[in-house]
């Protein structure tokens, strides 16, 4: 029944498949039964393995069970998800927080509460695809803004000045780009035209600022950004998300939010992970300063054989290989080299932009990076990319 769609993707190099990926350590996984070094994960702390967090889950199923048994407002509540939503709130410096059961579930349940019929939301064309489901279930109308382009986000809140709301949502660190959207030109344009802002800062939580708060912090504008999502399952190591904002926002989003009133809770273990997981972003500012140090050092080892790799901030670099064919090509030839990268193609990103989505860890050794690079450099001189 399904088969000529199956056969349509293989013949365009978009079948995917999955990899069984065993963790080593904190920089190599054993994939189809060898040794490689991995360059996709966005475990960008290493705290996925850390001891804290490993010591903090098996307590928790201890003390509190594997499973939660129903929904939060059901009988799923427990003292770890109120504790983590007060941390959550004291780490990103707002009245309050609510966990969520993932990233995909936070933006798809948000977005239609804040925004519906009468609203218009207006949204970065390269923005998550889970925000992008969430205007989908919205009933509010959708203006889509140029990648990061404030005179026309601008052009589109004057056009669009009597709808009831307006909402501007944006990642503030790009996932398959890696690049920072403007966020001080974007608040400052939100006051001036009454719009309500929300981020995404699932790439940013744990990464960037100096507590590595996220992307208002690095910004400077605490208190400014009404909305504020972020992860537990990338540079935090755990599972889930959060969303952060006034008492008020919570109150409304815990009444509304189908994804959050819909769905069993988080288990006590990924909250008590969660938990750890923001001590030891207190305690280990290091973790940040290395990831960034092997951000940089990779970025001029790739200088140094001839491939631009941006000048962002963050732990994504992503390498341009054009069709999914050549990017599933690339990501092969890596994969011989001992070098885990996998391809990202249509609809992760538009047509003609496949690419390898590199990320760097703090765990990433020096040997590591330089190994990549020159495999990498190896390829760019062979003309494989
Ligand atoms: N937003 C962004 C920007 C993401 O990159 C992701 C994960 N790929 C999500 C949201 C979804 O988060 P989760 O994996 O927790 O569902």
């Amino acid at each position: 029944m399904f088969e000529h769609e199956l056969e349509r993707l293989k013949e365009q190099d978009l079948l995917r498949q999955l990899a069984v990926v065993d963790p080593l350590d904190g920089s190599h996984v054993r994939l189809a039964g060898k040794r490689h070094l991995l360059m996709c994960s966005n475990d960008y702390l290493g705290l996925s393995l850390h001891p804290a967090l490993k010591q903090a889950a098996a307590d928790a199923v201890e003390r509190y069970g594997a499973g939660a048994g129903a929904s939060r407002l059901v009988s799923g509540t427990g003292p770890l998800h109120e504790e983590l939503e007060r941390r959550t709130a004291r780490f990103k410096g707002t009245e309050a927080a609510l966990v969520f059961n993932s990233g995909y579930a936070a933006n798809t349940g948000v977005i239609p509460v804040i925004a519906s019929e009468g609203d218009v939301i207006l949204s970065d064309s390269l923005n998550h695809a889970s925000i992008i489901d969430g205007c989908r279930l919205s009933k509010a109308s959708l203006e889509v803004y140029r990648h990061c382009d404030c005179n026309h986000l601008e052009n589109l809140l004057r056009k669009r000045s009597a709808a009831r709301r307006r909402l501007i949502v944006t990642d503030s660190v790009f996932s398959m780009d890696g690049d920072i959207a403007p966020l001080r030109d974007i608040v400052a344009l939100a006051e001036r035209y009454d719009a309500l802002l929300m981020v995404d800062d699932a790439h940013a939580t744990g990464v960037l600022g100096e507590r590595g708060s996220g992307s208002a912090e690095y910004f400077g504008l605490s208190g400014r950004i009404p909305i504020q999502m972020g992860t537990f399952g990338k540079a935090l190591g755990s599972f889930g998300a959060y969303v952060a904002g006034t008492r008020e926002l919570i109150a409304l989003l815990l009444n509304r939010s189908r994804s959050f009133l819909f769905s069993t809770a988080l288990p006590a273990p990924v909250c008590a992970a969660s938990l750890a997981a923001i001590d030891v972003i207190d305690r280990e500012p290091g973790r940040r300063t290395r990831l960034l140090a092997n951000r940089k050092q990779f970025g001029q080892n790739l200088l140094a054989c001839g491939i631009a790799a941006g000048s962002y901030h963050t732990p994504i670099v992503p390498l341009l290989c054009g069709s999914s064919s050549n990017a599933v090509r690339i990501s092969r030839e890596l994969l011989d080299h001992g070098v885990f990268a996998s391809a990202i193609r249509p609809p992760t990103v538009p047509e003609g932009t496949s690419r390898i989505r590199m990320t760097i860890l703090a765990t990433h050794s020096v040997q590591d990076l330089e190994q990549t690079s020159a495999v990498l450099g190896k390829m760019r001189q062979d003309e494989l990319f």
